[in-house]
């Protein structure tokens, strides 16, 4: 009997539970739904699932079947086909993926058929790690030990690439993995093969983990692992990169697999708390404190193009607008910088990292914003306002990363700061004050 494999952030052989399980009683039928949502995805993310799944439906041997529609449609049309009484899919736990779940089942159950749901894209599933009484884990910390202690499964077994039944496409993935960006292009390109990415989280481990404790804030160097970007397509589980540090005995490696359980956090933030998405979780801030109209645009113009006048926010700005990806030191510069020297509610950066990110997730976009604007869960306080200099100095400090991205940093074409960071450092901390107060 065929099952079928729905994929959704999942787009890999390795290390899947839900494929493996589809392909238990013989070859499974696999789909990908093209979606409308799809649409609402940046030009350069959508580029990137289409080179992802480019490469899935090689590794497959042309049987991946991308489809057009739906994931209720695109799904329930493919299980008639291929007559597959049982849908297997990773469970998803974000607002959104839960509503797309719960309408594949419908469908397919109005049809007698059954979705299936296993394994997830973390290494505990969101909801999971609480304390004796049940709750949830408030702060980061006390999280992450809980978290270690939980524990997580080894690695699935490798699925087996001869064994799929060939699904018809009607997307065609070629015209769109070689062409869809070809008005917002990125340099350089992401991996998207899934073997490569392998090799590179091999070379990561054997190389650049060493220096992670002491480097990993250093954008000028550069020695960070870049594997948020298969980890948000899921071509990488972090199961599997946790396999690989767990039998290491550095330091390194605890305070990189520490950098996983933010995301595991986040996840489970956003799982308990899906206005998160959009809302402040701790509305520090009074409303009145934000600026507004022509001003706010202003400012907002200014920032995402890298034109502050303030080197360290425009190099990230930059490099996020040419490569889709920024550095984590940086990106939390320039979020400071956005909410608290220029004083523009974290919701509309956040946004505007949706569309720029590559890497870009929901969880780990939205709670990381709050996070910098001190309205989160594990709120870092309001009153920590980086000072981007100050953060240039430490970070950077022979500038080489700021000269790479802002090779006019020392002429007169450079342009003048927007703002006194002193006196607006100081606007932000008085309306904290202010807010502290009316609460
Ligand atoms: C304002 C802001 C927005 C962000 N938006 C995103 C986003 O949309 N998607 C995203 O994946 N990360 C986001 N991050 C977190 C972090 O910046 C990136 O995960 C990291 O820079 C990716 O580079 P890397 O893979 O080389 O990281 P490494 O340092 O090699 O870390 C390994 C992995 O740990 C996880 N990780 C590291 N730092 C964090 C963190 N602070 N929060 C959650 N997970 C973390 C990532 O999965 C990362 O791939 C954001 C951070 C900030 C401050």
């Amino acid at each position: 009997m065929t099952a079928l494999w729905w994929v959704r952030r999942d787009a890999r052989l390795a290390d899947n539970p839900a494929l493996l399980s589809a392909q238990e009683d013989g070859p499974a039928a696999a789909v990908f739904p093209w979606s409308e949502r799809v649409h609402l995805w940046s030009g350069r993310r959508r580029a990137h699932l289409a080179r992802a799944l480019w490469s899935l439906r090689e590794d497959t041997g042309g049987a991946l079947g991308i489809r057009r529609g739906t994931p209720a449609d695109a799904v329930l049309a493919v299980a008639r086909e291929s007559d597959a009484r049982v849908v297997w899919a990773q469970a998803e736990h974000s607002p959104a993926g839960l509503a797309e779940q719960a309408a594949v089942e419908a469908a397919l159950e109005a049809d007698g058929r059954e979705l299936r749901l296993i394994g997830s894209p973390y290494a505990v599933a969101p909801g999971r790690v609480a304390k004796a009484d049940g709750t949830e884990y408030r702060v980061y910390t006390p999280f992450s030990k809980a978290w270690r202690e939980h524990g997580w499964r080894a690695p699935a077994p490798d699925a087996a690439p001869e064994a799929f039944r060939p699904v018809e496409s009607d997307v065609d993935l070629d015209q769109r993995a070689a062409h869809a960006d070809a008005e917002d292009p990125i340099d350089p390109r992401p991996e998207f093969r899934e073997a490569r990415i392998h090799d590179a989280l091999a070379d990561f481990i054997g190389g650049d983990l060493d220096r992670y404790k002491d480097e990993r804030d250093r954008p000028d160097l550069d020695t960070t692992s870049r594997l948020s970007i298969p980890l948000a397509f899921g071509q990488l589980h972090p199961r599997t990169i946790l396999a690989a540090t767990g039998p290491l005995r550095s330091d390194a490696a605890r305070r990189f697999e520490s950098e996983l359980a933010w995301r595991e956090f986040h996840a489970d933030v956003l799982f308990r708390h899906p206005s998160a998405l959009r809302e402040s979780l701790n509305p520090v801030i009074p409303d009145d404190a934000w600026v507004t109209g022509d001003d706010a645009d202003l400012a907002f113009r200014e920032w995402r193009d890298g034109r502050t006048g303030f080197p360290l926010v425009d190099a990230g700005m930059r490099q996020l607008a040419q490569t889709g990806w920024m550095h984590n030191r940086v990106r939390m510069v320039v979020a400071s910088f956005l909410v608290k020297d220029l004083h523009v509610p974290w919701q509309r950066g956040a946004s505007h990292f949706r569309r720029a990110l590559l890497d870009y997730d929901h969880a780990q976009n939205q709670l990381n914003w709050q996070w910098v604007a001190g309205t989160g869960r594990d709120a870092a306080p309001y009153f920590r306002v980086f000072n981007p200099d100050g953060q240039a100095d430490r970070f950077d400090p022979e500038r080489r990363y700021v000269e790479r991205w802002v090779p006019e940093v020392d002429t007169p074409a450079y342009p003048e700061r927007m703002v006194d960071h002193k006196v607006e450092r100081e606007v932000a901390l008085a309306d904290f004050q202010r807010g502290k107060g009316s609460g």
